[in-house]
């Protein structure tokens, strides 16, 4: 029997629980490390900044987000939302979704709560055939300060990507005045209100949060770089370019030249990569902010194929796809998914980035790409690939959140085939 070690309690590591669960003449039961007390990593929403003993929270959540996925793209395949809730939704339903999909797989026995991995190293033995077998060493810590080290066949990685701030530079910062953070440290709006806040960074956070400030009287200046945005911005949000320093007297000063005065500089600059427990060099691998690399099907290291990475690929539907990467995972564990040569698997990798022809920090990105990733990962492991009806409501939503940023979420959808959905009032 092949034994497991999950590495986080968020949606990708109780899918990687599930499926393993669910193979259970092949696999031990897994064995899930959880640093913080509760499942559902970012959508376990903290008020808090910092635990007790100081850390930062994992959970980048905010108090009035809702999902900017309809739930009926977001779920697991094999578990849907309750019918009765509306398509967007706020982050507590999430929550309550992911514990009633640990409750009904059972995977809660099988969580080490408080207890954080400090520690995964391979050790490489040699094997009777001439060929060398991986097991893994893992080092975890509990709330008692208690250390131990445990051997596993594999270990799945899902400590989540969105947890450490991506700062960037800014010139002068020391001099300004006013209140420095990162959408990771934002909760809500309420006490901005008056305020005037340069956001920095137009994705989903930065738009978001943008909206949020205004609706209670904040006066945003929306910096980012690229093409104006195609949609009106609510009153109270003002585009700006990109900002470029912070003036002697405080004021922050933008790239076109302008410059204006502000109470709070709110970086919604995304977040790179981090895994502590991990020495990236004895894995062969490259480890930049937004970039780790090689990484075989965006998962495993071809020297190390029994690491895997789950969720680590962005602009994706998140839920589905750590369901067909942990399926995936298992049947190259099992056997039933055979792997080229350590040098074929790089080669195949390094010819995939040259025909996407992206730059090395976009190689994680997928997008459009994600679902004939999906169904090739599918296929490969003959399970049922994603129905159809996904990407095509995904495509929609994606359209109406481009045009209707602020409406988006009004709509409420639902699915009436594998590929077709509808507009539900
Ligand atoms: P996480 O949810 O981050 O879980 C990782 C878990 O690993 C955590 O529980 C953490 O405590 C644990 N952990 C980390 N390190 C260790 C360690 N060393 N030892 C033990 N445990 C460890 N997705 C959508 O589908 N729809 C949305 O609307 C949406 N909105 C989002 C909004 C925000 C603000 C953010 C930040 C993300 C959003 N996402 C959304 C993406 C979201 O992150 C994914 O849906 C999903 O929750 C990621 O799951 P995960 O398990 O990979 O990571």
């Amino acid at each position: 029997m092949l034994r497991v070690a999950v590495v986080g309690g968020g949606a990708a590591g109780l899918c990687a629980a599930r499926h393993i669960l669910s193979r259970g003449k092949r696999f031990a039961p897994p064995v899930v490390f959880e640093l913080t007390d509760n499942i559902g990593g970012t959508w376990c929403y903290d008020e808090r900044i910092t635990y007790d003993d100081g850390r930062p929270v994992h959970s980048s959540m905010y108090r009035d987000l809702r999902t900017n996925l309809p739930k009926e793209v977001m779920m697991f395949p094999d578990f849907p939302f309750d019918s009765e809730l509306c398509s967007f939704l706020p982050h507590h339903e999430v929550q309550k979704y992911l514990e009633k999909y640990c409750q009904s797989h059972g995977i809660r026995p099988h969580i080490r709560f408080n207890t954080v991995v400090e520690k995964v190293a391979p050790l490489v033995l040699a094997a009777d055939d001439n060929k060398e077998e991986t097991t893994w060493e893992v080092t975890s810590c509990d709330s008692s300060g208690l250390q131990k080290t445990e051997t596993f066949d594999s270990v799945f990685v899902c400590s989540g990507h969105y947890s450490v701030p991506n700062i960037p530079t800014v010139p002068g910062i020391e001099n300004f005045k006013g209140q420095v953070l990162h959408s990771h440290s934002y909760r809500c709006a309420d006490s901005f209100s008056g305020n005037t806040v340069v956001v920095m960074g137009a994705k989903a956070s930065g738009l978001d949060i943008s909206v949020e400030l205004a609706k209670v009287g904040a006066q945003v200046r929306l910096s980012y770089s690229g093409p104006p945005l195609s949609f009106p911005l609510p009153d109270g949000i003002q585009e700006a370019s990109l900002v470029e320093a912070v003036e002697r007297d405080g004021s922050i000063r933008f790239q076109d030249g302008s410059s204006c005065p502000a109470d709070v500089l709110l970086f919604c600059t995304g977040y790179v990569f981090s895994f502590p427990f991990l020495d990236a060099a004895q894995l062969k691998l490259q480890l930049q902010d937004q970039l780790l690399a090689p990484l075989y099907r965006h998962m495993m290291p071809p020297n190390f194929p029994s690491l895997f990475f789950i969720g680590m690929c962005k602009l994706i539907c998140p839920f589905p796809n750590f369901h067909c990467q942990v399926q995936f995972a298992l049947a190259v564990l099992d056997g039933s998914v055979p792997l080229p040569p350590a040098e074929q698997m790089e080669q195949e990798e390094l010819q995939e980035k040259e025909q996407r022809g992206v730059q090395q920090r976009h190689l994680m990105v997928l997008q459009q790409q994600q679902w004939e990733y999906c169904s090739m990962l599918a296929a490969a492991a003959r399970f049922p690939p994603l129905p159809p009806a996904v990407q095509s409501l995904y495509k929609e939503v994606w359209r109406q959140r481009q045009k209707h940023p602020q409406n988006y979420r009004r709509l409420n959808y639902r699915m009436i085939a594998d590929d077709r959905w509808e507009l539900a009032h």
